[in-house]
């Protein structure tokens, strides 16, 4: 069992609708050595790849994100919730449903941020259905850059976003991957990794 997994069963909550809480240490309070010990696991994973910028989406996955743009020694850039209708052409724009909150969001990030010759690391803390990853390959695929692969620290792999993105050719990358957790029992199976 990995140190992401070990840290899932002694302090995660298993709530119903197929929620997995972890405010406690990555998505309310913030355990930051943790976050800097899950930034060098994908350093050893994406190694040798040529990342130029991190990417993720506001909030919970920023802290993940900033802790992985310093291993790589380079900017990390956060798409933002936006609610204005004038989008003035400077924006890559993508609506995004929320898993957690069951609302569409439109995202943005600025061109200015984002260019062709980017190779882009996307990170998140949580995959679920893929919404929220597919927003981001679409944004990166406005600007013409490279997604060079997808970092997520825990990825519910019940849920289809894991199947999807890996079927697209993605290098997809979960540190946790959750096979089953019942929110009766508290009970939570990690797929084997090697
Ligand atoms: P997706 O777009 O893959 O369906 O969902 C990913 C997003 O939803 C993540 O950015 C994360 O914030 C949120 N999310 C999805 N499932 C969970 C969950 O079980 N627990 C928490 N805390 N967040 C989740």
């Amino acid at each position: 069992m990995n140190f992401l997994e070990e840290k899932i069963l002694q302090d995660g909550v298993v709530k119903p609708g197929n929620v997995l809480k972890v405010d406690s240490f990555l998505n309310h309070q913030i355990d930051v050595a943790l976050i800097d010990e899950i930034a060098r696991e994908f350093k050893r994973r994406f190694a040798g790849k040529p990342v130029t910028k991190v990417l993720t989406i506001e909030t919970s996955g920023i802290a993940i994100a900033c802790a992985v743009a310093r291993e790589f020694g380079v900017p990390m850039v956060f798409a933002k919730k936006s609610k204005s209708v004038n989008l003035d052409g400077e924006m890559y724009v993508a609506e995004i449903e929320s898993y957690t909150h069951k609302k569409v969001n439109r995202v943005v990030v600025a061109k200015k941020y984002i260019s062709p010759e980017d190779h882009v690391l996307i990170v998140d803390d949580f995959l679920a259905n893929g919404c929220a990853l597919q927003g981001l390959i679409s944004i990166v695929d406005s600007a013409e850059a490279e997604v060079e692969g997808l970092g997520i620290a825990i990825e519910k792999g019940f849920q289809e976003g894991g199947y999807r993105i890996r079927n697209l050719g993605y290098h997809l990358e979960s540190i946790a991957i959750v096979d089953s957790m019942d929110a009766e029992t508290g009970k939570i199976i990690f797929r084997e990794q090697i």
